[in-house]
């Protein structure tokens, strides 16, 4: 596939959706362990909304920003603000195009981990959801600079992000909530980079249909 419209977009969004669901429970076990056990609820709260705030007959950018928007609003907890951005910030730099190609899809995981790190201030080793995001943007123009269709680009992101994830499992928590249990966050998975993976497979997944 070489790029996604607006109805990609949306799949993408009703996909992440349905997966965040599915993986509630998995998630808030996660955050039981080193937070306040209610990553899955929020995620699950947020991307239910985007669904339903999913605009007719708009642009890409439209699309995910007003997704990110709903997520913003109804999304308690830190990682509402966070993902919103994600989205919104993806969003803004698709401008008014109607296609995403491969490059244009890259600049705007970019801008959405820059949008995270803006907000959240968290650099990678952390233990947050930027320990996810991070790797699949760089494995993402990796693979675009190797020559990948839009498809292989995402597959190659989703992979790196869930990596990315495992390799929270022995970080100690330097931001959010799990920065307050100090050496004790060891050992666990953070979350949010967890989330993160799913929300990049999502997208691979639907890139690749
Ligand atoms: P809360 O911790 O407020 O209850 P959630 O449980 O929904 O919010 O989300 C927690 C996740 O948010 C963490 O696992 C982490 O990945 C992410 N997170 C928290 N703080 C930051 C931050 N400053 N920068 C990036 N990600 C963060
Ligand atoms: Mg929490
Ligand atoms: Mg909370």
């Amino acid at each position: 596939t070489g790029s996604m419209d607006a109805g990609d977009f949306a799949a993408w969004i009703r996909s992440t959706a349905g997966r965040v669901s599915a993986d509630a429970e998995r998630l808030t076990r996660l955050d039981a362990a080193i937070g306040d056990g209610d990553h899955g609820l929020n995620l699950d709260r947020g991307f239910r909304a985007a669904v339903e705030a999913l605009p007719e007959d708009a642009p890409p950018g439209k699309v995910l920003i007003v997704a990110g928007r709903a997520i913003v609003s109804k999304t308690g907890g830190a990682s509402g603000p966070l993902y919103g951005t994600v989205l919104r910030r993806a969003g803004k730099s698709f401008g008014d195009a109607a296609g995403v190609d491969a490059a244009a899809l890259g600049a705007a995981l970019r801008a959405a981990l820059e949008g995270v790190q803006d907000l959240g201030k968290a650099a990678e080793g952390d233990k947050t959801m930027v320990d996810a995001l991070a790797p699949a943007v760089a494995a993402y123009e990796a693979a675009l600079a190797d020559g990948s269709d839009l498809a292989g680009c995402a597959r190659a992101a989703a992979e790196a992000a869930s990596k990315g994830a495992d390799g929270t499992v022995p970080m100690r928590a330097r931001k959010g909530r799990a920065s307050y249990l100090g050496e004790r966050s060891e050992g666990h998975m953070d979350p949010g980079a967890s989330s993160t993976a799913l929300v990049l497979e999502a997208l691979a997944d639907t890139a690749g249909e």
